[in-house]
């Protein structure tokens, strides 16, 4: 039996992709990174890169290369705005665990692919995968593209959040879910004076928009549209713009006259598949659904799922066992790490759509108690704190008390106003 050019042929050199890449070939292993770009390449994206993430950059040279070359910006002041317009922010250079970074993907993605062909991958560009297909006697794959074929012993698929190609073997089922837009606004012609700050707005529930800021002064706008609420993937283009135009908080952050790019859109796949393995075959980023269901975030799962593929992988060339028993360690990996966080995180979601008072709730908290309570919560979003640290007393307690605060007198209100007005306003639906 002729033996397969390539250990591993990774499908998609996004961060999945590429990270993967780069922990595979730094163990030796021989792996053929393919994309139908060619680098530099942008992606739609809001641009947040957590501690999480930037873990794995520091340990690739990327996070330093970054730095020195000044392409990022830790963002040092920020915060959120509840759903009635409560102003959350805060100084998060502060917080001990880290702060979140901003860098174009055009920039980012770049920098790990390159790291991933200096580790020893072998990058091949503007080789567009329409199909693969296995061989049951050799124990191998062939990436298609045209009439080039790669052949390898393992096959990762990091082909992004349609996840095409694991759909094609019916390792995947049905469409992503979610989607986001994406416009950046140019630097010095808007009057946004923190670093990065999501909008809770109330009809986005779960969903929301966010404002982050590039060394350059350049702004990413992106809105969200997260299952479990109101607001459905149709409505992109018009919640887009009727945030910028009418969000009266939004549109003081910006100030007028700002230039700001036609807005585009893609989709996630959040919360991960039920099951991302095969014979010779893992599934890892957005193609397996890491991204998480409350923030829409998944650049750090990308990379941690990255990472548990490139270990699992090595086992398996140690153990030269290749098959779907031996390789369903790898779903344990990445559920152990992040993965069950997210029935969470989903349940989180639809909490705040249907009770928006409990974000209203926990800005006034957070402006009450200050940069301890900030952090902590800010910790459980960018999972440095597991979701049981809501129950610790420090968050539980001031939480519960003005929850049930928030939730009387909003509804009171509301339903008062109502009976005034004898008319129902267009969130009366909840009461
Ligand atoms: C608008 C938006 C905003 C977001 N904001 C954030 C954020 O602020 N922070 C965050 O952490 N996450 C964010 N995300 C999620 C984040 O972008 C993804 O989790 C991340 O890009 C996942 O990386 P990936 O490598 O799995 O997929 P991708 O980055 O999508 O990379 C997939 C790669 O596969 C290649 N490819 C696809 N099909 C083929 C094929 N047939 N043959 C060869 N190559 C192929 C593509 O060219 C691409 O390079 C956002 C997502 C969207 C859509």
């Amino acid at each position: 039996m002729t033996k397969p050019s390539f250990d591993v042929a990774v499908v998609g050199a996004g961060p999945a992709g590429a990270t993967c890449a780069w922990y595979l070939a730094k163990r030796g292993i021989r792996v053929a990174l393919l994309d139908k770009a060619r680098f530099p390449r942008d992606k739609f994206c809001g641009d947040a890169v957590i501690p999480r993430a930037q873990r794995h950059l520091r340990r690739m040279g990327v996070l330093d290369q970054l730095i020195d070359a000044g392409e990022c910006l830790f963002t040092t002041s920020g915060g959120f705005v509840s759903p009635s317009g409560i102003e959350c922010l805060s100084d998060s250079e502060q917080n001990p665990s880290g702060t979140p970074m901003s860098v174009k993907r055009i920039i980012l993605d770049e920098r790990i692919v390159r790291a991933a062909q200096s580790a020893g991958a072998e990058l091949l560009e503007e080789m567009r995968i329409d199909k693969v297909t296995f061989d049951d006697r050799a124990g191998t794959w062939t990436a298609h593209s045209g009439n080039k074929r790669i052949e390898a012993r393992t096959l990762v698929l990091a082909d992004g959040a349609q996840s095409k190609l694991a759909r094609s073997l019916g390792i995947v089922e049905g469409g992503p879910e979610a989607i986001c837009s994406r416009a950046f606004i140019e630097g010095g012609t808007h009057h946004f004076e923190t670093d990065g700050i999501c909008y809770m707005e109330r009809e986005l529930l779960p969903g929301y928009a966010a404002i982050f800021r590039h060394p350059n002064d350049e702004l990413n706008f992106c809105t969200y549209i997260i299952p479990g609420g109101k607001a459905v993937p149709s409505d992109l283009k018009a919640l887009h713009h009727r945030l910028l135009e009418h969000n009266p908080i939004i549109r003081r952050h910006l100030g007028s006259g700002y230039e700001i790019e036609p807005m585009r859109g893609a989709w996630l796949r959040l919360g991960g598949i039920p099951r991302s393995y095969a014979d010779n075959l893992l599934v890892i980023g957005d193609a397996a659904g890491h991204i998480d269901p409350l923030t829409g975030e998944g650049i750090q799962f990308a990379m941690e799922g990255a990472e548990k593929a490139a270990d699992t992988l090595a086992e398996a060339f140690r153990a030269g066992r290749f098959d779907a028993d031996f390789l369903s360690v790898y779903q344990d990996k990445w559920h152990g790490e992040f993965g069950h966080k997210f029935g969470f995180a989903k349940t989180a979601s639809r909490l705040m759509a249907r009770y928006p008072e409990l974000v209203d709730t926990m800005a006034k908290v957070a402006n009450e108690r200050g940069d301890d309570f900030f952090f902590a919560w800010a910790d459980i979003m960018m999972g440095e704190a597991p979701w049981s640290d809501f129950l610790k007393p420090k968050l539980a307690v001031p939480m519960a008390a003005a929850a049930a605060r928030e939730l009387l007198t909003q509804r009171w209100s509301r339903a008062r106003s109502r009976l005034r007005s004898g008319q129902k306003t267009p969130y009366d639906s909840r009461i």
